[in-house]
């Protein structure tokens, strides 16, 4: 890649290569304790509130799939960035008036989990052959409705919903880990959840979980997304 103009040179010198390298090493030594391939695995970056410098950086690094969670800033970044050829992951909570706009700049949405946000995908009469994306429906895991997610019980029905809009690939369950609970308890619960959507969708077996300081108990119970920030690209700054 070097030598390619579009991407930065990239310095060493802030740790961002180092702290990268260490991730990847920890998933290839959670792939391989888990009995699984690393190259079954998706690393997403998350990059909310960092600038698309970093994101540049990023991609000079190899990284293919970025994440944020904040549809203004998504999409400034997206088209700041338009050249890079990224993968652009939707992680936060959407309305359904965001989820229109999330869909133009957006590859993959991972936060599916209301009636509403899902059927701002669907065809409307000004839009009758919108752009298709890749969609996860998102699964709250805590007993906590305020939380992003549909309940576990919840799940078959917002299945059903994405697949008749038409216009989402379904690719599987997204969650995070509650504060309050062991990681792995909280994905074998989220795993168990995904063999039941596979029963209704069969090619939907994808599963994003996983985050900085969870990502090896996700591989553990078959995460084949993984969402990691900070731990690749230092402290947040604050919300701007
Ligand atoms: C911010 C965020 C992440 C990344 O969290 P880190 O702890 O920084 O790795 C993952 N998933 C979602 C939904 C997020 O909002």
């Amino acid at each position: 890649m070097a030598g390619d103009p579009r991407l930065p040179s990239v310095d060493q010198s802030d740790g961002l290569e180092a702290r990268l390298a260490s991730v990847r090493g920890s998933i290839s030594d959670a792939a391989r304790a888990a009995g699984r391939s690393a190259d079954e695995l998706t690393l997403v970056v998350v990059t909310k509130y960092h600038p698309a410098s970093l994101v540049r950086q990023l991609a000079a690094l190899g990284v293919t799939d970025v994440g944020e969670n904040r549809h203004q800033e998504a999409q400034a970044k997206a088209a700041e960035l338009a050249d890079l050829g990224l993968t652009w992951h939707f992680v936060g909570q959407l309305q359904s008036k965001k989820a229109r706009q999330v869909r133009r700049y957006a590859d993959v949405v991972q936060s599916l989990d209301r009636d509403s946000v899902v059927d701002a995908f669907a065809p409307t009469e000004s839009e009758p052959d919108p752009r298709v994306v890749d969609g996860f429906v998102q699964v709250n895991l805590t007993d906590d409705p305020g939380r992003g997610g549909v309940q576990p019980d919840d799940v078959e029905a917002m299945v059903e919903r994405v697949l008749r809009t038409g216009t989402i690939r379904l690719r599987g369950v997204m969650a995070v880990a509650p504060l309050d609970e062991e990681p792995r308890r909280a994905f074998a619960r989220l795993r168990a959840v995904s063999s039941r959507v596979t029963s209704i969708a069969p090619g939907a077996t994808d599963i994003s979980a996983g985050m900085s300081g969870d990502h090896a108990e996700a591989i553990a119970e078959g995460a084949t997304h993984l969402r990691i920030g900070t731990a690749i690209t230092g402290n947040r700054p604050d919300a701007p």
